[in-house]
């Protein structure tokens, strides 16, 4: 097939929209009654910690509908979404042909609990773009990818210990949740109450971009370290890009200590490049999981790798896993026809890395013109704004930024009409939905709130 980049809605010349819609500080009554509303059911009025704003205060925004690089809340005002549900949205919201192809899934039936066409075309298509995956398993999340994942590097190696680099997150599984940025950096709380010690004494934390620490670690007698798990581009501390050669040391160390290497893909897969990070980079992982646009908007993981490591996984193997839901017609035809998009438009990456670019640019301009400290650490169209004017390579130094400032930026933002993630520790992510307009509106965004911050 051809390229078809008119099958990708963009916003074009509809810029417009939100400088009407979003008068500055709207007031958002529906929002905050049904937030009110929402604190009576549901702990702390939130399905998952972070979308209850306490990194940057004020009231949750509750939606009601996204189309295309936009997102529109109850009280019917409309904004430019950088938050893309957290990365799945690389199209934008409610693309045509997802849309049409979970509708008719759901008219086939909504799970059956046996394998559909829809999964074996979504495991080839995942194959094709991810080498280094010999054989995949499809699973309901990220959480559960990365926690199958080290079970089976567990049961491969016949070795206990996890290594996990500190502000990297992999999902809320008991071993995993130690130092493990995002939420948990937002609330000054790394290790959740509730994971036994016992447990979290298995996983050792190192700092990110530190591969001689990683040395010293696998060189030690009785070690027994059984896997070394990373988010390859760490998105989940705000975005913090691997160091030169990091990764290249972490897969020779890996290699020649038999610990099994586990890129935590579920971020930067079909994000960084159509092969994610380790096409990017020229990595190949012992083992990779997945999540987010793997579904296309809709409930899914999935982890592979090494046919010899796979081979493991029951029923060909000793390590247990399973999923009452797991191949689920309607994420896996999200999913496929997502990916299939994305593989026809190869372009997509090009204008993500440009639309990068250029805010980068405006960023640098618009912070050198109004005095304020701010830096983009960016790669592609994953990116963070710190409020520091030092480089952040690991996380003590994502802690070291001004997170009040943060938040000013963060409302200023939204009053402007764009809505970033309401945390300094998270990545921002752009869409191929985005139009030249949108762009030109993110950068004015961006200096109309730096100048009022240095105004104030
Ligand atoms: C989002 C994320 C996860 C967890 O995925 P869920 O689907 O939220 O369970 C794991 N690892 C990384 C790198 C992520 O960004």
């Amino acid at each position: 097939m051809g390229t078809q980049a008119e099958e990708i809605p963009r916003g074009r010349g509809t810029a417009s929209k939100i400088l009407e819609v979003v008068p500055i500080s709207a007031p958002r009554p529906l929002s905050a009654a049904l937030y009110a509303e929402a604190r009576q059911h549901m702990p702390g009025g939130v399905s998952s910690p972070v979308r209850a704003f306490a990194a940057v205060g004020g009231e949750p925004l509750v939606f009601a509908s996204g189309a295309g690089p936009w997102i529109t809340d109850v009280d019917g005002h409309t904004y430019l979404d950088l938050v893309g549900s957290w990365g799945p949205l690389i199209l934008g919201h409610a693309h045509p042909q997802v849309v049409e192809a979970v509708c008719q899934a759901a008219r086939r039936g909504l799970s059956f609990g046996a394998t559909c066409p829809d999964e074996i075309e979504l495991a080839r298509e995942i194959r094709g773009a991810f080498p280094a995956m010999d054989l995949v398993r499809l699973v309901s999340s990220g959480t559960e990818a990365t926690m199958s994942a080290l079970r089976l590097a567990r049961g491969f190696t016949g070795r206990s210990r996890l290594v996990k680099f500190e502000g990297c997150y992999h999902g809320h599984s008991d071993g995993l949740l130690v130092k493990a940025g995002s939420g948990a950096t937002t609330f000054g709380t790394p290790d959740s109450a509730g994971v036994p010690a016992e447990v979290a004494r298995h996983t050792v934390t190192l700092p990110f971009n530190d591969a001689d620490a990683l040395e010293r670690l696998l060189a030690s007698p009785g070690s027994d370290i059984a896997a070394v798990i990373l988010e390859p581009v760490a998105g989940n501390m705000g975005l913090v890009p691997p160091a030169e050669g990091f990764l290249q040391r972490v897969r020779e160390l890996t290699r020649q200590h038999g610990a099994l290497l586990v890129f935590d893909e579920v971020m930067t897969g079909f994000r960084l490049a159509f092969g994610g990070a380790q096409e990017l980079y020229g990595i190949r992982p012992d083992l990779t999981c997945l999540g987010k646009i793997v579904g296309g908007g809709m409930p899914i993981g999935a982890y592979g790798g090494r046919r010899d490591v796979m081979e493991h996984v029951a029923p060909l193997g000793p390590v247990y896993q399973a999923g009452t839901l797991s191949g689920n017609p309607l994420s896996v035809a999200a999913g496929l026809t997502t990916l299939r998009l994305l593989r026809q438009n190869a372009e997509i990456y090009r204008r993500l890395e440009e639309a990068g670019a250029r805010l980068e640019a405006g960023l640098q301009q618009s912070a050198r013109r109004h005095g304020v400290p701010v830096r983009m650490q960016r790669v592609g169209s994953m990116l963070t704004w710190f409020f520091t004017d030092r480089p952040v390579r690991n996380l003590s130094e994502a802690r070291t930024c001004d997170t009040r400032a943060f938040g000013r930026f963060f409302h200023g933002m939204l009053a402007r009409g764009v809505y970033l993630p309401p945390s300094q520790f998270e990545a921002a992510f752009l869409s191929a939905a985005l139009g030249e307009a949108e762009v030109e509106q993110l950068i004015e965004a961006v200096d109309g709130t730096l100048a009022e911050m240095a105004r104030s």
